[in-house]
């Protein structure tokens, strides 16, 4: 509330998932809240879309037991996650790994027990290799997860002893997956914050959660609704130009502004005002990342050994690094989304040819042969996060302009572009417009 006593009135530009959770908190603390979204629906990179007469995702996503605030966020516009994701511990298979099929599960013991237990039975890893990693764990926690100074995570790797198998099919595929970055560009101390937050926390913060409805279903939709009960108003073919004086938008004239875009999509919104220039211009400097993710419609009796398959990427020149068995996950019978992360060769490949080639790959990952798909589509978000570099400048929920707070995934300075990270920043954000005097 102001100091009238009159409800705050708050511009959220951005409707991604940190611009929905700047929204809910601050329509659930009594504020008149519109968000302004540019396209034609809500969601941003995180999003349905309609494939097939099927409802599907931009891209498939990932959850583990740690995005704590993302579950919160869930359960407090009612979406359940126990119904909505699939609760899995944590796999990675590759069973047509070469020269070893390769396989590390979790067992459900106390942590670190599980940790410990999970990579004494990798299968397809030496000994002497899973002490090594054992060893870079405890090192890292003995450290406080600090390092000293930020590298690439090859670098920190190849510091820590960690070759061979266990590099290769599980530090090297959860840095792809957390940071979208490849190890040898990634930043060393964002991945051990990762971590720290999922393999050295609680056993149930190392658990997969799998989504078992689409994105919309997942947050998005029950979000919006949330806000709209709330008395809030959604603006959707909104594209902000300008923040003006006073924080006006688009004509009205608010109390304060939350800014939740992609880093590019803030950078003309922060340059034009003096205090927030300097901040635009680190912003600017940031390159990015692509993910595709192919759809495989096969007849519905075909199904993966596991959820979450890994592939051979990397080896003789494959292309795919998991498959997911979205009939199994999401009851879409023999629908498999294979996704690539990072730059890298499979860019090079135009849509049919990677579909063509991942059928291949996924035929010899299972040593079988599959039939053909009935259809196929590739999915590429060319911007889909930033690069997660060494040493990247983050922005603060704070912006330095009086009124105006920033989310976005670019904004949780701990974190890497994640469902997570958005939601965190979204938070903040709520927080920092609600108790400007306590900063950000
Ligand atoms: C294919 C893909 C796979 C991914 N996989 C995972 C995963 O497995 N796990 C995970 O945790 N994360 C994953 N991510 C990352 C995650 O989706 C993002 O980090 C997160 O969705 C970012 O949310 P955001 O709200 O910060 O930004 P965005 O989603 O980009 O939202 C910003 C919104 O602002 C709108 N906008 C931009 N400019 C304006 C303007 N001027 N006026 C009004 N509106 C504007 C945009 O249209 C957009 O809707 C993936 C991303 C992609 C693309």
């Amino acid at each position: 509330m102001s100091a009238t006593n009159a409800p705050l009135r708050i511009a959220v530009i951005g409707g991604g998932w940190a611009g929905l959770t700047a929204a809910v908190e601050l329509a659930a603390a009594g504020c008149r809240v519109t968000l302004f979204e540019a396209a034609r629906q809500l969601g941003g990179r995180a999003r349905s879309v309609s494939l097939h007469g099927q409802t599907l995702d931009n891209g498939q996503h990932i959850l583990v037991g740690a995005y704590r605030e993302t579950l919160r966020l869930m359960r407090s516009v009612g979406a359940d996650p126990e119904h909505l994701l699939r609760r899995l511990p944590l796999e990675l298979a590759f069973p047509g790994a070469r020269p070893k099929p390769f396989r590390l599960r979790l067992p459900r013991l106390p942590a670190p027990l599980h940790l410990a237990a999970g990579l004494l039975m990798a299968r397809g890893a030496p000994l002497a290799g899973k002490l090594a990693a054992a060893r870079f764990m405890r090192r890292l926690q003995a450290d406080g997860y600090r390092l000293a100074a930020d590298c690439s995570v090859g670098e920190l790797l190849d510091r820590h002893g960690q070759h061979g198998a266990l590099r290769r099919r599980l530090w090297e595929p959860l840095c792809l997956a957390a940071l979208n970055t490849a190890p040898e560009n990634a930043s060393a101390q964002i991945f051990v914050n990762v971590l720290r937050d999922s393999l050295g926390g609680g056993r149930a913060d190392t658990d997969l959660l799998l989504p078992a409805a689409d994105l919309d279903r997942l947050f998005v939709a029950p979000a919006a609704a949330f806000i709209r009960r709330h008395g809030g108003d959604i603006r959707l073919s909104a594209r902000i130009e300008r923040i003006g004086d006073d924080c006006s938008v688009a004509g009205m004239s608010f109390d304060r502004v939350v800014l939740a875009c992609a880093p590019q999509h803030a950078v003309p919104l922060l340059a034009g005002h003096p205090a927030t220039a300097p901040l635009a211009g680190r912003i600017a400097g940031y390159a990015y990342e692509p993910i595709a993710t192919v759809y495989l419609a096969y007849p519905a009796e075909v199904a993966l050994p596991f959820p979450m398959l890994g592939l051979n990427a990397g080896h003789d020149g494959e292309l795919g690094q998991w498959a997911f068995d979205r009939g199994a996950l999401c009851g879409t019978p023999g629908l498999i989304a294979c996704v690539l992360s990072a730059h890298g060769d499979w860019e090079a490949c135009d849509n049919d040819a990677l579909a063509e080639r991942l059928h291949r790959e996924l035929q010899a990952a299972l040593q079988r042969t599959l039939p053909a798909p009935r259809w196929w589509r590739t999915l590429r978000e060319r911007r889909a996060t930033f690069s997660c570099r060494p040493d990247l400048p983050r922005a603060a929920a704070s912006s330095g302009r009086a009124g105006l707070w920033i989310a976005g995934d670019h904004a949780c300075a701990d974190y890497p572009a994640t469902l997570e990270g958005a939601v965190r920043s979204g938070v903040a954000a709520a927080r920092g417009c609600l108790h400007p005097e306590a900063g950000a």
